[in-house]
């Protein structure tokens, strides 16, 4: 699968925030987990995890949710302040990662995900590639997300 020409640009839905991913993130993932069901009306949330400074804020006003996680972790959730569209989450416990929603991204042809995380709450009819790098829970351990980003994209970042 071929990369964009980066940086490429994202935002919420009224417009107001935007951001530019400057380079090629670390993994595209689906994240079952009951928090992205509800956050994103939908089965799964797409997630791009980058490091912070790989994502430029443009414009617009920001409002913060801070979500304890299963764990007693905080993660800030950010949103458009005016729209309340959800764009990424920053965890306490990765302060220099930063976790993009895929779908705020204006093109999104390139962001296959790689993998499924949180499994074991998934609704029962959704089907999982078996050939995808799928976690029951929270990964512990990142690499083989990022290892399989790096292998689809053919590029080492
Ligand atoms: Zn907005
Ligand atoms: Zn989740």
């Amino acid at each position: 699968m071929s990369l964009p020409e980066f940086p490429v640009e994202g935002g919420c839905q009224c417009g107001s925030v935007r951001y530019r991913l400057k380079a090629s993130p670390m993994s595209v993932y689906n994240c079952h987990c009951k928090d992205c069901q509800r956050f994103s009306g939908a089965a799964w949330s797409m997630s791009v995890t980058t490091s912070r400074d790989n994502v430029e804020q443009l414009s617009g006003t920001l409002a913060t949710y801070e979500k304890p996680s299963q764990s007693g972790r905080i993660i800030s959730m950010q949103f458009c302040a005016h729209c309340h569209g959800w764009l990424w989450n920053l965890p306490q416990s990765a302060p220099g990662m930063m976790v993009l929603r895929a779908g705020s991204l204006d093109d999104l042809d390139w962001a296959q995900p790689v993998g499924n995380i949180w499994t074991d709450s998934k609704a029962a009819w959704v089907k999982l590639d078996p050939d995808l790098v799928n976690m029951p829970g929270q990964p512990s351990d990142r690499e083989p997300l990022n290892k399989a980003w790096t292998e689809l994209t053919g590029k080492d970042h």
